[in-house]
């Protein structure tokens, strides 16, 4: 008998999942009401041309997934779209942990251990307020010294278990311990989805318990450590804090905190998630039956490959261009005139003589005339 592949067991244990998961986070979340899973299934042509359009972005209309997660079907019976969440950031910085919190269950295996314990990514659903939530755990493959062969094995699985794509990326750190880590952490996501995923990311700070009874906000605003200020600059600010040994009423209200950013992240970007060419050849491989395998398939993998390297030369373009890191369009311009200017200076000094020598001639027929 042929064994299920783990991304089969997944989607499997999805629908069985969510009927257990039901009578679980009762006590989580008050009021909470799964949706069955998938009954009736269409592949719909319409949503495969829409996605091709929104590729950068992927923008579900009439309140659904352009492709839910699962392998490219669609529920006719109107639901919420699911929400999509993939843990990032270093090992050891408790992205397991965090993950448990969300669905308010141990889901993923977490602790303290000199390498990850966490070996391979990994899915899991729960829900919110009716609403269907995957979260998605992550390998070391934002650790820059676990970057090797097989990291794009788990990139690859990790674009499979979130397609069509995350609408949030929760860039996991400890309070008060942003080291050089999570530093390159940070980088190394732009590395894997591209620079434009930063605009989906909400900073995570474990450790909650460390602030005593002070505030986030006058943790993020008093902080002397410059590249944490900078990373949170580049979320837009958006941040908040978890105590992964929280339960209960303390784990509920700052669940509700989270689930409040990732609100205001949605509305920001009008419900779109975050998409690309292998998030879109991720929906399809699943569609074809393609992903449902132990190994990532060589062909996606090579796609994988091909498109870090692409996000790392584009990343390495604009930390040498800092017109392209700037997002108001009137500085870009400013910024990439002045870069111009830099680099063609002579043609600058002759254009600006020419110049002023055809205003004196100008000047001088006007007088004589
Ligand atoms: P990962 O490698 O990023 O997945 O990190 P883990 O989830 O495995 O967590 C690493 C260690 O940090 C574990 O021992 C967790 O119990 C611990 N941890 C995670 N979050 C918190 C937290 O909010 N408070 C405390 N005290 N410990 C935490
Ligand atoms: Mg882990």
């Amino acid at each position: 008998m042929q064994t299920a592949s783990p991304f089969i067991r997944e989607n499997e244990q999805k629908a069985k999942g969510d009927q257990l998961h039901q009578e679980k986070t009762k006590t989580c979340v008050p009021g909470v009401f799964i949706a069955p899973a998938v009954s009736l299934t269409v592949v719909s042509p319409s949503a495969d041309s829409r996605a091709i359009q929104n590729k950068m972005e992927g923008v579900p209309k009439d309140g659904e997934d352009a492709f839910p997660a699962g392998g490219g079907e669609r529920s006719l019976t109107p639901a919420l779209p699911s929400l999509r969440i993939i843990l990032v950031g270093r090992s050891g910085s408790g992205k397991s942990a965090t993950g448990n919190s969300i669905l308010c269950q141990p889901q993923f295996e977490s602790r303290l251990g000199a390498q990850s314990v966490t070996k391979k990514c990994q899915a899991a659903t729960g829900s919110w307020n009716g609403r269907s939530v995957l979260v998605v755990d992550t390998a070391p493959i934002f650790d820059t010294e676990a970057q090797n062969p097989e990291s794009y094995q788990d990139i690859g699985r990790c674009y499979l278990l979130s397609a069509p794509g995350p609408h949030v990326l929760l860039l996991v750190t400890q309070l008060g311990r942003f080291t050089a880590q999570d530093v390159a952490a940070a980088r190394r996501v732009k590395e894997v989805f591209g620079a434009e995923a930063m605009r989906h990311v909400i900073l995570l700070f474990t450790r909650r318990e460390d602030l005593g009874g002070g505030s986030l906000r006058d943790f993020v605003a008093t902080t002397d450590n410059l590249s944490l200020r900078s990373l949170v600059r580049e979320c837009d600010g958006r941040c908040c804090a978890f105590d992964n040994r929280a339960t209960g009423e303390g784990q509920r209200r700052q669940l509700e905190e989270l689930m409040a950013a990732v609100k205001r992240l949605e509305r920001a970007r009008q419900r779109a998630f975050l998409s690309n060419h292998l998030f879109f050849e991720a929906q399809k491989l699943q569609r074809d039956g393609g992903g449902a395998r132990e190994e990532v398939p060589e062909p996606y993998l090579a796609q994988v490959r091909a498109q870090v390297a692409k996000h790392r030369r584009d990343l390495e373009e604009r930390e040498r261009n800092p017109a392209l890191r700037e997002r108001n369009p009137a500085l870009r311009a400013l910024l990439g005139a002045k870069k111009w200017i830099l680099l063609n200076t002579e043609l600058c000094v002759c254009v600006v003589w020419c110049s002023l020598l055809i205003l004196l001639i100008l000047l001088i027929i006007c007088y004589h005339v």
